[in-house]
Order: structure tokens, then sequence, then C-alpha cells
């Protein structure tokens, strides 16, 4: 007797080999078997006709950190199949993390993760994990541990080189949080303090996370003019340290350089063939998203979020000055025009208004010439917790990045305010857009994107396939009718066409409704 049996839908596996006819069967969080299971007792039937059924998609990228506790029915995600996600993301892991840190931490990270009213009560990674645990989520949850966040704990917020007894420390630090279950080490090489790290710091540390087999994920030191010197830092690190490299969410940033992912795949598949394990992540989409204050040199960052914000007050000319002028930085608004800068979230009431509008459009709105003094302007008014969408991609990038063989689909999504649509539509956008209506991939392959590749990068070991002893995660869509529907100017959507969505053998997604169930957990690497 089983708990469930998924019957009559078209099973694809994960693997990428072609759909069949067949059933799950699922007993407590297991798949218990995957056939033709017409005589198998259950006690409850879900008939999947019409259907593809699917291991539970996997998010690999995923700002979700503070916000699951806000909403730990995690609905942007399981709405779109999403059965695990992955945070920590970026150097920027919420553990582990001293008292006196947090307040500036939570600062610094709010234009990103949101600054929601919660108790920061971890300390440790481990800590943390546990927390997730004790709010229980409707989906699992994964981390990496930010380089970043490991640095600030070491060394604080400044710019200058690690000495070698710092290197040692930080060294320490990601062994424990790779013990204590995180999956890998996850930099921002345009984010401080992960930025100030060098090459040999990256290094010294990566040797290390190598041995409890744990990844670097990487956002590059520039995804726009310097993206091919940036995929060349990143291929010499695992060079050097012997780590997987997963490049994530993967682009070719500002028109100067649509086309060159031409280059950047082909030194992906020589760096492999040379024998260095380099993978890549992408969003389905031409525009990026992070927090507004990336805008800002990175050297005005190093004393801290306080210092920051009394510079954007007192001494703005300079960094209006350095974005200007200066190129030795990803300078967003230099590279992409204040127009194409959307502001996505603001922390406050009564600054509202300025979401879904341009950095371009607010000067306008607030009376300035510049839009650089509204940016900052909003900026210190916020206390640093706004977030933007820049359109600075072009679609033929995006789709050539989408069918390389060592890509998997993630949705890097930001949930405040009217966020970027890939919180909601990226799972779904790739299966209705770019499978079913502009034929960039087959079925087969886009599913395997979403599942055994991630899960293969994240060493989730009993995830990501549908076979017998895997994880009872299953996502169940109907091929016809999947699409995103979220967008740009309306970007709280759901899709349909994500019919049923199973996490640990409980259904948390029922005809296209959320059951409001909870029974996800942490997965930890040990
Ligand atoms: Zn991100």
């Amino acid at each position: 007797m089983y708990d469930i049996v998924i019957e009559n839908g078209r099973l694809i596996t994960g693997t990428g080999n072609p759909w069949f006819y067949g059933d799950v069967a699922l007993a407590g969080e297991e798949i218990a078997q995957v056939g033709r299971l017409a005589d198998a007792e259950a006690a409850r039937r879900i008939d999947a006709a019409g259907c593809y059924v699917s291991p539970g998609f996997i998010d690999g990228h995923s700002h979700s950190d503070l916000f699951i506790f806000v909403d730990p029915k995690a609905e942007q995600k399981v709405m779109q199949g999403v059965t695990t996600e992955n945070v920590g993301m970026d150097g920027m892991s919420v553990a582990p993390i001293e008292e006196k840190d947090v307040a500036n931490w939570r600062t610094h990270l709010s234009g990103l993760a949101g600054n929601p009213s919660i108790d920061w009560k971890w300390r440790s990674f481990a800590d943390y994990l546990d927390a997730i645990d004790q709010l229980r989520t409707s989906d699992n949850i994964s981390s990496y541990v930010g380089l970043g966040t490991i640095r600030l704990k070491v060394m604080g917020m400044t710019d200058r080189d690690a000495n070698a007894q710092e290197i040692e420390a930080m060294r320490s630090l990601a062994v424990e949080a790779m013990q204590e279950g995180a999956r890998g080490v996850s930099s921002g090489l345009i984010y401080p303090p992960s930025q100030y790290q060098t090459l040999e710091e990256v290094v010294a540390i990566c040797e290390m996370v190598r041995n409890y087999d744990g990844v670097y994920d990487v956002h590059l030191r520039s995804e726009g003019d310097g993206l091919i010197a940036g995929m060349e830092e990143v291929i010499e690190i695992g060079r050097r340290s012997g780590i997987p490299i997963v490049v994530t969410h993967h682009k070719a940033m500002g028109r100067r350089n649509w086309g060159r992912s031409e280059e950047t795949l082909r030194m992906v598949d020589d760096a492999r063939r040379e024998g260095i394990d380099v993978t890549l992540e992408q969003y389905p989409y031409t525009a990026a998203s992070t927090m507004l204050h990336a805008v800002i040199p990175p050297w005005y960052h190093a004393q801290g979020p306080h210092k920051l914000v009394d510079d954007l007050k007192n001494d703005r000319e300079k960094i209006k000055k350095d974005i200007r002028d200066r190129t030795d930085w990803e300078n967003w608004a230099s590279n992409n025009g204040w127009e194409n800068i959307v502001v996505s979230s603001v922390g406050s009431e009564k600054n509202k208004q300025y979401e879904g509008k341009n950095v371009s459009e607010i000067a306008a709105m607030r009376g300035q010439a510049d839009p650089a003094d509204a940016a900052m302007d909003l900026l210190a008014e916020e206390d640093l917790n706004v977030g933007m969408v820049i359109f600075c991609m072009d679609e033929a990038d995006v789709t050539r990045i989408m069918t390389h063989q060592t890509v998997s689909i993630i949705t890097d999504g930001l949930l405040g305010g009217k966020p970027h649509p890939r919180v909601y539509g990226s799972f779904p956008r790739v299966l209705g857009h770019y499978v079913r209506e502009k034929g960039v991939l087959g079925l087969e392959e886009a599913v395997r994107k979403m599942t055994s590749a991630p899960a293969q990068k994240l060493r989730l070991k009993s995830k990501g396939l549908l076979a017998s002893g895997m994880d009872a995660d299953i996502t169940v869509f109907r091929a016809a009718t999947v699409i995103d529907r979220a967008t740009y100017d309306d970007p709280r959507q759901f899709s349909p066409g994500i019919e049923w969505v199973v996490v640990n053998g409980q259904v948390v997604v029922e005809d296209g409704r959320h059951t409001g169930v909870r029974p996800g957990r942490t997965v930890r690497s040990r």
C-alpha cells in the first residue's frame, strides 16, 4: 500500500531521456516505484492524464534567505514547480554572523534580501539552518556560505588584502560551515566585501572547501566590459584550487558586449576539456536585478553602510564624478544608462510611488535634473533598502546561453516591492516560452536543466531524478498550457499549467492551488 500513486502521466525522469508513459508511487518521503503500476494500492491517487510528471524543480540561486521567514509557504517558488531552493548567494549568506555585525549586515543586504522585522537569533551557519527547520517551510532549503559573510566576520568591511592569519581564519570558517551543512561557498565579485577578495584569497579558501565536496558559485567580477577577464579569473580559480566552478546567472551585459557569449561559452568548453569543472546557470530574461546600491563604486562601501549613507548625503559630487569617469568596476549606470535602471522595491511607504519607475523618470518626478541625484537621495532616504531591475541583455545571448549543455535554470529572485518577474516565472517561462513557443530547447532537456543538472552541482544526491529511492519531490505540469504570467509591469502572477507539486511526499500544490502544507526542510551536506 503506497501513500500516493501519480498515474497516467508522461514521465520525464530528469536525465534528459525521452518521456514515457508510467506511474509514480510514493511511500512516505521517498519515491517507491516508477513504471506501470495499475494494480498498486494507494491511499491517494492523482490523475496526471495529459500532464508530464517530473522531479521537483531545483532553484540553485534564491534570495529567500530572510523572506522565507515572512512567507514560509514559499508561494513564488512552489507555484512554479520548485521543491528545493538554494540560498546564501553572491557572497552574502546571513550566517555565520556575530551579534555586533548584525545591524550593519541587515542594512547592507536590505536592497537584495529585504529587511523584514524578524529576529536574527542565529549566529552559526547551523543555527541559521535550525531556524529554518523550526519555521517549517513548504519547500526544501539548502544554502551556501558566503565568502563575503566570512570575510566580514574576520576583517569587517575593509577593502584591504587579507594577511596570512586572516586567510587561515577564513579557511577555518568555511570548513566549519561545510561541516554544518553548506553546499559550498559563494562569491559576489561585484559586491563588497566579497569583491575585495583577490584571486589568491579565494583559491586559498576553495582548496579547503573542495575537500568537503563543496563547490564555488560565483557572480563574476564583471558581466559587462570585463566579462572575458572575469571568466578567465574564475577558470583560474578552478585550475589552481581544483574546486568545481558554478558561474551563476551567466550573461553579456551592455550593448557593446552583446554577442560575447559566443566567446564565453567557448571558454567554458575549453576549460572543461582541460579538466576544469566549470558550469553555468541562467535566468531566462533580458533584464538583471540586484540592490540599487551596486551603482555606487565599491571603494565607498569599505567603511560600512552608515558611512556610505553619510557620503551619499555629504560627499556626493565625488561619487558622481567616479560614476561618470571611472571604468575599473562594474559601473551599472554608465554602462546601461539611468533610463534602463528601474527601481523595483523600496523599504518605506512614502517612496512606494517610485516602484516600477526608471531612475530618469524618478528624477523628473522629483524635479531633479541629474538622475544620479535621484538615485542617491533614494538610497539615503531608504537607508539603502532599494532594489533595481536593469535592462541590459540581448535575447540572442539569452537563447545561445540557454542551449549550452552545462546551463541550469535559476530564479535569482528578489522578493520585495515590484520584483523582477523571474521570481514568479523563470521555470514556467522556459517550459512555455522557450520550449513550446520558440523551440529553443527540447522539453526533456529543459527539465534536465531544472532537476538533475542543479542537483549534481549542489550535490543534492537524493534529488533531481524520478527513480525509486529518491526523495518524493515531484512536479506535474501541463506542457500545452504552462507559461509565465509575471511581467515587469505586473510581476506578482502565478503561472498556469503547474498542476501538482509534491514535497517530501506531501501535496503542496493541488490542481494549481497551494494547499498550505509545509513539509519542507533544510538539506544539509552531512
Ligand atoms: Zn543573486
